[in-house]
């Protein structure tokens, strides 16, 4: 059966990669709509090939520019997030959320409350939203397909059906790290790190924040939480491990003393393919996993002095309520600034453990609550980033 998909941050590298899956498989899959924020040329390519129905732009002037260079095809071109919330819950059976940050939580909850199939990459929304997000996502009954590569992987590994193991046999979720770019780099070497240097991950070609993440572990705070959602957990039962390689893409220990592992090699088109197809699986393009080529796998704990994030993200899980999106939104304007070399790089973890630490938490009962929050805390971290760290 043909599946119509909505792409919401079709430019980025996730975005690439779901539009290789889909191209590669035009009798099974069919790209009907498509978001993005600013990129006009790279949208335009996308709608030449794919012919989407309507692509949304972050802001008019775009959408113009866009309209401007695609005037001979049928594409319905707007602006602004209604349009992108609208796509997200119009006319489509999948909806691969991957736009960057909290941006992408108002489109992905439109999703859920259409009852879509979500691909969920954008990690920042259900960080944020939590409990809220997956109140939404059994209300509306919603299939939620982990794409984050750990996530899928633990997916894989759990107990799926009702026969066999259960959720109450499993012991422990191991959520492996690659440790980012400066996984050996003493704390003083660390202190000088700039932003070309963040982005070049080891292992995987990613959009700028989410690389400045990994290399922080910011990113992997931001995935430990992601799992207790997503699995209903805690972060004691999560232990994360840095597995350099990125082969082994996480794990889930059960009671007896098994412990199963996804593998492959690291390409994202293998997640987001399973989520697509999910339970059924497709021939994807990646290079088969070859193991005399790998050779070795390296597995060590990581070094929490080097990279609070981590501590601080299982804090704010603690904490509760509004945390995570303090957290998230200090670490928003922190990647920022990193990324405009108005702060170093060791500061990012220091600023989000200062907004953290002098934010007001409060319970998350409403959406609004959460905005709140979100809109508080990057005013703090601004104010900070003046006061203190200029
Ligand atoms: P990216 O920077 O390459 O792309 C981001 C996309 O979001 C772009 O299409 C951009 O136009 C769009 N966007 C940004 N701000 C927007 C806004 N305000 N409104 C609408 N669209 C906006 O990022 P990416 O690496 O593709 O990551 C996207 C999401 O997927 C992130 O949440 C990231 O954490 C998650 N993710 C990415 C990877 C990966 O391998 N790249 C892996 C796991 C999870
Ligand atoms: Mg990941």
């Amino acid at each position: 059966m043909m599946q119509k998909i909505c792409l919401l941050g079709a430019t980025g590298s996730i975005g690439r990669s779901t539009l290789d899956v889909i191209a590669q498989y035009p009798e099974q899959f069919e790209l009907i709509s498509v978001a993005a924020n600013a990129s006009v040329a790279r949208m335009a390519e996308i709608c030449r090939q794919f012919k989407p129905k309507r692509a949304v732009m972050g802001c008019a002037q775009a959408r113009d520019e866009l309209a401007a260079l695609c005037a001979d095809l049928d594409t319905q071109f707007e602006w602004g997030s209604e349009a992108m919330e609208s796509i997200a819950s119009d006319d489509c059976d999948q909806v691969m959320a991957a736009i960057m940050g909290f941006a992408g939580l108002r489109p992905t909850l439109a999703a859920i409350r259409a009852g879509k199939r979500v691909l969920l990459a954008n990690k920042e929304s259900l960080v944020t939203a939590g409990r809220l997000f997956m109140d939404e996502v059994a209300k509306h009954n919603v299939t939620l397909m982990p794409i984050d590569s750990e996530h899928n992987a633990i997916f894989q590994c759990l107990p799926q059906n009702e026969f066999g193991a259960t959720k109450r046999d499993v012991a422990n979720i191991l959520l492996t790290a690659s440790g980012g770019p400066f996984r050996t780099f003493s704390y003083d070497q660390m202190l000088t790190v700039t932003p070309a240097q963040a982005c070049a991950h080891p292992n995987w070609s990613m959009g700028q924040k989410i690389s400045v993440d990994s290399a922080s572990l910011m990113n992997k705070g931001l995935e430990l939480i992601e799992a207790c959602w997503l699995f209903d957990v805690t972060p004691a039962d999560v232990q994360v491990v840095v597995h350099p390689e990125s082969i082994i893409h996480s794990m889930v220990a059960y009671k007896d003393g098994s412990v199963i592992a996804q593998m492959g090699n690291p390409d994202m088109k293998i997640p987001i393919a399973y989520g697509m197809t999910w339970p059924a699986r497709i021939e994807t393009n990646v290079e088969p996993l070859d193991f005399f080529k790998v050779s070795q796998l390296n597995f060590e704990a990581p070094d929490l002095e080097r990279f609070p994030n981590l501590k601080l993200a299982s804090e704010a899980w603690y904490l509760g309520g509004t945390a995570m999106a303090c957290l998230n939104a200090a670490n928003e304007v922190a990647v920022t600034a990193f990324l405009k070399e108005q702060i170093a790089f060791l500061d990012i973890a220091r600023l989000n453990q200062r907004v953290l630490e002098h934010s007001e938490i409060k319970a998350v009962n409403d959406l609004e609550a959460v905005f709140a929050a979100d809109q508080e805390a990057r005013a703090l971290a601004q104010q900070l980033i003046a006061s203190e760290f200029a």
